[in-house]
């Protein structure tokens, strides 16, 4: 019998108690607090096993069997497994499973495509973009030309009048969808339109839907998008990485070469083991089930939040993630964080469209069904999330209340383990 996985990795760290003692410490806080932030997930015990497994040691750069250095028998086959589920579960005809990251992802798309300078159409973080779209703070944002769209104040849906005002303003090379912050379905074929009528690329990042497009459960970027960029460690619930998809074979050699040698060196070869376990993970029946409970279960949590008179930024979600607007309660995001980690929720503060206050002290909360539903939350579950939520940001130093919510949550947490 093999060990569970925690059993195994607590052998291997024996020889490091320190650090075993910031491992276990992790391990006890997954498993005794309910995690609500959306860039997270847990994933399975294969997963696990892959990423932690001896291809670590395996160091191959280049293309699936056409690599610089030999003994690569096996990472080809990893690789290959990874890119085939990748196409299959996606419907497209290449991937490129090496990112390191997400915005290692987006980073490559660029450098393959993109001259330096040349502009970008993107949507503003402030707005629910990601930093990895061309934020000053970061390489895109210091070697292309941004220029940022947001959403229509009433509606805090994105409004392709204004967008195509800005891409005929802008002429933008490439025109960026998806963010890390928008609950809503992106109009992916009147995004395409505009792009066609500016000569620019439609690159979608469905980083936090991923997993609802592999099931049919959120609009599908292709074949409207040029290009599709993700992390796999979110919605995907596996590795932590990224990864690129297209069809135009005439793309291949550009976005590869973007990747490596453009933004990455050699191919981290446990991550693309661990992607491919996720990805066949992903191709299954359950997958779809699991879904489609993410889905109802983002929904129940936003109404229950709603009912207890908190506002949701768009009335709703159509994905895993719901924007809470705590402006009515006059705590912000960063307070409310904070009190909420005390019970044992992880949730992360946000800012909202149009949000008055600052990044550092917004007016939002960012939560996610993800990783609640991974471990077998359904509506119910939920519905108590968002009770212990909309009392706990209302009344963030009543630690009364915060401590009672806390016993609570572990025996939730108590009934539905995990590893
Ligand atoms: C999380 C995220 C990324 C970045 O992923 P990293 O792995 O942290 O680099 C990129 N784009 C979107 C939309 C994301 O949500």
């Amino acid at each position: 019998m093999p060990l569970p996985p925690h059993d195994y990795f607590a052998a291997g760290l024996d020889a490091d108690p320190e650090l075993a003692a910031a491992v276990n410490g992790e391990l006890a806080r997954q498993r005794d607090g309910i995690e609500l932030i959306a860039s997270e997930n847990i994933v399975s015990a294969c997963v696990l096993a892959a990423q932690g497994s001896v291809l670590t040691n395996k160091t191959v750069e280049g293309a699936a069997y056409a690599r610089y250095y030999g003994g690569a028998e096996f990472a080809d086959a990893v690789e290959t497994l990874a890119i085939e589920r990748a196409k299959k579960l996606f419907n497209c005809r290449f991937a490129n499973v090496q990112p390191h990251s997400g915005s290692n992802a987006n980073a490559g798309v660029f450098l393959g495509l993109l001259k330096l300078g040349d502009p970008i159409l993107s949507m503003n973080v402030a707005a629910g973009g990601h930093i990895s779209h061309g934020h000053p703070a970061t390489l895109t944002g210091r070697d292309y030309r941004i220029a940022h769209y947001g959403v229509n104040r009433e509606s805090e849906r994105i409004d392709l009048d204004e967008l195509r005002d800005l891409a005929q303003a802008s002429r933008p090379r490439v025109i960026v969808a998806g963010g890390s912050a928008y609950p809503r379905a992106i109009d992916f074929a009147g995004l395409r339109a505009i792009a066609d009528e500016v000569g620019a690329y439609l690159l979608v990042d469905m980083a936090h839907f991923a997993g609802l497009v592999a099931t049919g459960l959120y609009p599908h970027p292709f074949p409207h998008a040029h290009v599709v960029t993700t992390t796999t460690y979110k919605s995907l619930r596996g590795a932590r990485g990224g990864m690129v998809l297209w069809n135009d074979e005439a793309l291949s050699s550009r976005i590869n070469a973007g990747i490596f040698p453009g933004v990455q060196g050699s191919v981290m070869l446990h991550a693309v083991a661990g992607k491919a376990a996720c990805l066949g993970e992903a191709l299954r029946p359950d997958f779809r089930a699991y879904n489609e409970a993410v889905l109802a279960n983002a929904r129940a949590l936003a109404a229950a939040l709603a009912n207890r008179g908190l506002r949701i930024v768009t009335s709703g979600t159509d994905m895993g993630l719901a924007l809470v607007d705590l402006a009515s309660t006059g705590v912000t995001g960063d307070v409310a964080a904070r009190a909420l980690e005390k019970a044992g929720l992880a949730t992360n503060k946000n800012m909202i469209p149009f949000d008055p206050r600052p990044p550092e002290a917004p007016s939002g909360l960012r939560l996610s069904s993800n990783a609640g539903t991974t471990r077998g939350f359904g509506v119910p579950e939920f519905e108590r999330i968002g009770d212990w939520i909309a009392r706990i940001a209302r009344n963030p130093s009543d630690m009364q209340a915060i401590q009672q919510a806390r016993q609570e949550v572990l025996a939730l947490c108590r009934a539905f383990p995990i590893y």
